[in-house]
């Protein structure tokens, strides 16, 4: 079986869409919180989600837009994106967000989350001293999580060794049983590794590989629709920079 893994869409429905197209054939999707948030079209990137009948995570946006976590724990400039999204989302959108779980434990013997187990939608995973921290306090062989935007894994093999690797050209990584991971797949929807493609996984259960694959998007129009949108300028310019 292979398992579609996509997270941190924020909005960003031309690479969503762009992504789609490689996941045409794919049962199964999961998706890692953050579906809305900077981009201009949260309402349609929500509708995709739900019309793929995917796997949803609560993100730190989605968590935000329904009250469970305090506006004042955003940036003024993910605050402003934040309160202009909200006053975008239909209510079937805000139904569909308060239905959503932080955590996922019962699915292909992973663990799922949008942050990190110990803060589901507040901890950033952006170092090896986080990730062992992280590998000392639970007990899963395999996470996948999102959040920080950047495609990259921890690995903790038998040694005792994190090791970190980054896939901002996409690539993959064989499952080892010996070894404990923490892999995340990268944005679809607004990378922030520096490559702008939108970055997303493909896990094949049975070979056990994770590819992460980064995909070329029309930019140009999620940048049109943002600057036209009345949402800061900079979340259209950063797109181009994958930054
Ligand atoms: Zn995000």
């Amino acid at each position: 079986m292979k398992v579609a893994i996509l997270a941190d869409i924020h909005g960003n429905f031309d690479a969503l869409e762009r992504v789609s197209e490689e996941i045409e054939k794919l049962e199964d999707v999961m998706v890692l919180g953050d579906i809305i948030g900077y981009g201009a079209e949260p309402e349609d990137c929500v509708r995709w989600v739900v019309e793929k009948k995917a796997k949803v995570l609560l993100g730190n946006h989605e968590a935000a837009c329904i009250g469970e976590l305090p506006l004042s724990w955003f940036n003024p400039l993910a605050l402003r994106a934040l309160l202009w999204t909200q006053k975008r989302l239909s209510s079937f959108s805000i139904r569909f967000i308060r239905s959503l779980p932080p955590v996922i434990s019962d699915f292909l013997q992973a663990l799922w989350v949008h942050g990190s187990p110990r803060q589901p939608t507040e901890e950033y995973i952006d170092h090896p001293f986080i990730a062992r921290e992280i590998f000392e306090s639970f007990s899963f062989s395999l996470c996948f999580f999102g959040h920080t935007h950047q495609a990259e894994a921890y690995i903790l093999e038998e040694s005792g060794r994190v090791e970190r690797i980054s896939f901002r050209e996409g690539g993959k990584l064989e499952i080892l049983p010996d070894n404990r991971y923490l892999i995340n797949c990268g944005s679809v929807g607004q990378p922030r590794d520096g490559n702008p493609q939108a970055s997303f996984a493909i896990f094949d259960t049975e070979k056990r590989i994770v590819e992460i694959k980064r995909v070329d998007y029309d930019i140009s129009s999620a940048s049109y629709k943002i600057l036209h949108s009345g949402l800061p300028e900079y979340l259209a310019y950063r797109l181009e920079g994958g930054r």
